[in-house]
């Protein structure tokens, strides 16, 4: 297992360049007229109206279906877009959508939402659990949305087998892969229908623009998508997408670092006494470890850990100087957060503890900074945690 594709790597500094024809500009300018002139009447061009099509969003979309081996797709306003563009795409009156028990919160949000509304029917189940195949089988749900790995617990659903499963049925498989980005998994490669992205994390890499994208295996699927992105107007804005693309270039670069980071902070804290338990698909103690091995290029720099409580939690995040307390994920600097009472603040608290979000779960996503200088915040953090007992936010 490489940390990094060489092949990717090369595609994500050259795509797009030299697309400049009238000065040769490396780069290519964003193109922001909202509108395309006409050769006469029926002389419609390449591109006509920015919502539909948009010579700096193409540039996007192009890179991003050649890193996932797709035949087309759209970049979107957010995550969510997708998301919503990919329901709509899918899913018809009365459909059953079997989700992930632990999904992002805003994908929580909206199945339930459709559900509520009376629109389909929706069962959120443990995807990595050994019976998910057998309730695809059983149940026939139209869509399969997997989130592998997910958040906030790192669980590992197997991509191929639960694609199997599905098919088998005449269901759909789309996969959110934004915890991996297209360097670290590429789930087409496992026979999946979509692959969903929050361009916003590890695709952009900055934390500076939100977007999303879809990604279709077939050209029908493909033409569709772009249809309903651009019949509910949810394609990305020409800013938002030469930011996406020029935070791309170094997507490469960036995993590979982000991984090592996250490996040597993994090594260097576990064990420690204020640390109840570490989840990170690297561990070979991880229950989805072997299959984290074989499905991805990497074990990613997402980790999670409960320190026992939220007293503990609460110390531990006043004390660090290098992990900004804070959502998302994905970009550059190191940030840790609480899913009981940030990112999965949504989930009622029964949904919470159904999905293992206890009030002393901490997750991390680790930056690019000096990895000695974050071992070192976090060492000292937890150490912090140990004097303190359960007192909150106790600071010596
Ligand atoms: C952030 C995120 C989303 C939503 O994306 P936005 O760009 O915030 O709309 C969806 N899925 C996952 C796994 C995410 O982390």
């Amino acid at each position: 297992m490489s940390e990094t594709n060489a092949k990717a790597a090369t595609q994500v500094v050259r795509a797009g360049l030299g697309a400049d024809k009238q000065f040769n500009a490396v780069v290519a300018p964003i193109y922001l007229s909202t509108t395309y002139g006409f050769n006469g009447l029926e002389g419609r061009g390449q591109f006509d109206y920015s919502r539909s099509g948009n010579p700096t969003r193409q540039q996007l979309i192009n890179a991003l279906v050649g890193l996932e081996g797709g035949a087309g797709g759209d970049a979107t306003s957010t995550g969510m877009g997708a998301a919503g563009a990919l329901a709509h795409r899918v899913l018809r009156q009365g459909d059953l959508v079997f989700a992930p028990h632990d999904c992002y919160g805003g994908t929580w949000r909206l199945f339930t939402a459709l559900a509520d509304s009376g629109f389909i029917e929706v069962a959120f189940i443990d995807l990595s659990a050994a019976d998910a195949q057998a309730l695809i089988a059983a149940r026939h749900p139209k869509l399969v949305w997997v989130e592998t790995p997910s958040n906030p617990l790192l669980r590992i659903t197997d991509i191929a087998a639960v694609t199997e499963a599905a098919h088998a049925v005449n269901a759909v498989v789309a996969v959110d892969n934004t915890f991996m980005s297209p360097i670290l998994q590429r789930p087409l490669d496992f026979g999946v229908d979509y692959v969903v992205y929050s361009t916003t994390k590890y695709i952009s890499g900055h934390s500076d623009v939100v977007g999303g994208a879809i990604i279709a295996a077939t050209v029908e699927d493909a033409e569709q998508v772009h249809w309903w992105c651009n019949t509910l107007g949810v394609t990305a804005s020409p800013f938002d997408s030469y930011l996406t693309m020029r935070g791309l270039r170094t997507m490469a670069a960036r995993m590979a670092l982000h991984n090592s980071n996250a490996e040597k902070l993994v090594a260097a804290v576990s064990g420690h006494p204020a640390i109840k338990a570490l989840y990170w698909p690297g561990l070979v103690s991880h229950p989805g470890h072997e299959l984290a091995a074989k499905q991805q290029r990497s074990f990613g720099a997402m980790l999670s850990i409960d320190v026992g409580s939220f007293a503990a939690a609460t110390t531990l995040c006043a004390a660090l100087k290098l992990f900004t307390l804070a959502e998302s994920l994905g970009g550059v600097e190191s940030l840790i957060c609480s899913p009981a009472t940030m990112t999965h603040a949504a989930m009622p608290a029964a949904v919470q503890a159904a999905a293992g979000i206890t009030p002393g779960l901490l997750r991390l996503s680790i930056g690019i900074e000096d990895s000695a200088d974050l071992i070192a915040d976090l060492g000292a953090g937890l150490d912090q945690v140990v004097a303190c007992g359960n007192r909150a936010a106790c600071l010596g």
